[in-house]
């Protein structure tokens, strides 16, 4: 009989040696390890929401009839409404279980094993994830010290060969935008860029116009943050119109279920209700950068998405984030080589704001 070593044997080496992706946690469990009641948790750690979805998504997903039936494989109907929303033609426009699902089907759609992706950390995590998961060979490319990407150094390591480049435009986790001529720059090249929008509502700045412009150019965009619909996973791309027909022969046919597809149209019919949450959240972030700049022992990174990023330049960046956590609010910590004693904090209600500042007060 085979045996689990035998078995293991059997398993790719190279998914044996790649590093798993850290994601965080949902808050029954955070609740559970510090002893604190659920709706106590201050929970700033994963660039989610605070208001929630709109309140008409929750009456459309209760009242919806077919959930015994599989969802549109062709996404018709949401196709049509996002086409409106981002004023792109339906041929342009695929949607997935998150933009998550749209990272790793245009990996699998470009790479295989061995050829090359360039990323530009410090950055959004599933891109070295994804394609590590294809067999591709990530290049790195840095970004310089105030975050922005080394246009030059990435141009040179797609002439090298790379077939696709990521850029996340706001940047997850420092905040920063690219520029559109850095961008136009990498679109002149062989490689196809992936831009990725996840933030774009907070930052309105978006390159989406000029996909029809270009045969390489790809914009991610996300339901997660602006429509507070991070668990329910819609995603959507702006593609130009071939690679759309090859991301649709190779997805899931049901790749975004019934509840997602009916929760991002009904999100997409009660704008004018998530714009206010949306400029609720933007005002809220400067009120957040104004009190985290007082403290001396900090360094605040401009941000135009839902987060900020600071460095504890004085102290000990574990030791605030433990001592956090042990209060129940719960934000990212960064140790890496260019995120050294780096927080991450997503915008909260106002309410959490404060707590969070009085908490911050009492360190030092
Ligand atoms: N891109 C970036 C830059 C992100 O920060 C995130 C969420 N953390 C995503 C994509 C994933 O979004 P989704 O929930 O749609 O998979």
């Amino acid at each position: 009989m085979i045996s689990p070593e035998d078995i293991e044997k059997l398993i790719r080496p190279d998914v044996k040696a790649m590093p798993a992706y850290v994601p965080i946690e949902p808050t029954d469990v955070l609740s559970r390890r510090i002893d604190i009641p659920e709706e106590k948790v201050i929970k700033l750690d994963g660039n989610e929401n605070p208001y929630g979805c709109s309140p008409r998504v929750k009456r459309a997903l209760a009242n919806y009839p077919y959930y015994n039936l599989y969802p549109d494989p062709e996404q018709r109907e949401l196709i049509k409404a996002l086409a409106q929303y981002t004023g792109i033609s339906t041929r342009n426009i695929l949607a997935g279980s998150g933009s998550d699902e749209l990272i790793d089907l245009i990996l699998r759609l470009f790479i295989r094993p061995g050829d090359k992706v360039v990323n530009c950390p410090p950055t959004f995590g599933m891109y070295p994830f994804s394609t590590d998961v294809c067999g591709g060979k990530m290049v790195s490319i840095p970004r310089k010290p105030d975050f922005s990407i080394d246009g030059a150094a990435a141009r040179k390591a797609i002439d090298k060969g790379a077939r696709i480049i990521f850029i996340a435009s706001p940047n997850n986790p420092t905040g920063n935008i690219t520029p559109k001529p850095v961008i136009l720059e990498l679109l002149s090249s062989a490689a196809v860029v992936v831009v990725d929008e996840a933030y774009y509502e907070f930052s309105s700045t978006t390159v989406a116009p000029v996909v029809q412009k270009y045969a390489n150019l790809i914009v991610l965009r996300t339901f997660s943050k602006w429509a507070g619909l991070a668990g329910l996973r819609v995603g959507y791309g702006i593609f130009p119109a071939n690679i759309v027909r090859y991301l649709m022969k190779i997805k899931q046919p049901y790749n975004v279920n019934t509840a997602a597809q009916v929760a991002a149209l009904e999100s997409l019919r009660d704008l004018k209700y998530l714009r206010g949450t949306i400029k609720a959240i933007v005002k809220e972030k400067e009120r957040l950068i104004s009190q985290l700049t007082k403290f001396s022992w900090l360094k605040v990174y401009p941000s135009q998405a839902n987060f900020v990023l600071c460095r504890v330049i004085k102290g000990n960046a574990g030791e605030v984030h433990k001592r956090l956590q042990k209060k129940g609010i719960f934000i990212r910590y960064f140790d890496t080589s260019q995120l050294k004693d780096c927080l991450r904090i997503s915008i909260g209600k106002p309410e959490q704001t404060d707590v969070l500042i009085a908490s911050l007060k009492e360190m030092r």
